[in-house]
């Protein structure tokens, strides 16, 4: 019996890299997906690649770092569907590495209204319809720069989400609701790719690179995913307010 048979997710920024082997594997595994991004295009490639595939999923054009836009997806899915049964927070964008002297207001403001100020927005609204059915799974995307080893508008962003899961667990704990995250090390998607890595900070990079073990294997979109559903599905039902590192062990020479 497929994991999330029936049930209703929505992956933030289901578009592109881990959201989007998310958006399909949570398809696969018998999920109706609501994927979102601010590319209408590309999100309905992935939706529209879901449905030729037999599943099911729609898309919803939106900027997840407004309320508004949060708001309207959460709208949108439950005037669709009704519920909500599982909620990914993975839309993200990199930092480009910037240290604290490189990095100037407006960029740490985007970075962190789209990291950080995204998954407050979506939680918020998705438990509003979460809380009266006593069910459902949230999964954050942080990422192994939660520990300082990134920019620091994204460290401190990703810190911010490793926070903010188990403050969420703590919450709901005694309801049927639970909060986890999956923490990527390396994995190769348009995010870090070379078009977009010619454009980081370098020499901050290399610095932070000293901090993990840069030489281990990368994870792959894919595992990522499997990690996700894990959280999002039955098999975690014990578990809660938890950060799973998917990183070959990179985080661990921190
Ligand atoms: P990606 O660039 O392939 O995908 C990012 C997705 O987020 C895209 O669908 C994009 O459209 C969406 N997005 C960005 N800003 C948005 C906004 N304002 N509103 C709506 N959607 C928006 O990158 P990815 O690697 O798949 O990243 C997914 C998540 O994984 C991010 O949260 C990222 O921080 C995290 N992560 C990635 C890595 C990695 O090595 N790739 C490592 C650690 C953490």
């Amino acid at each position: 019996m497929p994991q999330l048979q029936g049930q209703i997710a929505i992956v933030t920024g289901g578009n592109s890299g881990i959201g989007e082997a998310t958006a399909k594997l949570l398809a696969r595994e018998g999920a109706t997906v609501v994927l979102c991004g601010r590319r209408a295009a590309e999100n309905e490639r992935v939706a529209a690649g879901i449905r030729a595939a037999g599943g099911k999923a729609t898309a919803v054009q939106a900027d997840v770092s407004t309320p508004e836009s949060c708001r309207a997806v959460v709208d949108a899915t439950v005037a669709a569907y009704g519920r909500i049964d599982a909620l990914v927070n993975n839309a993200g964008i990199a930092d480009k590495h910037k240290p604290i002297d490189e990095c100037d207001e407006a960029w740490y403001d985007e970075v962190v209204k789209i990291d950080q100020y995204s998954v407050y927005y979506m939680t918020k609204y998705a438990l509003e319809v979460m809380v009266p059915t006593g069910q459902g799974s949230i999964v954050n995307v942080s990422s192994i720069g939660a520990g300082g080893v990134a920019g620091v508008s994204y460290s401190a962003a990703k810190a911010a989400v490793n926070a903010m899961t188990k403050n969420i667990a703590i919450r709901y704990a005694p309801t049927g609701i639970r909060c986890n995250a999956v923490a990527p090390g390396p994995t190769p998607t348009p995010l870090n790719a070379p078009e977009a890595a010619q454009y980081f900070h370098q020499e901050f990079a290399a610095e932070c690179g000293k901090h993990i073990d840069i030489t281990l294997p990368t994870a792959s979109a894919e595992d990522q995913a499997q990690a996700i559903l894990w959280f999002a599905g039955p098999h975690s039902r014990s578990v809660t307010g938890q950060v799973l590192y998917v990183d070959h062990g990179t985080s661990l020479y921190g």
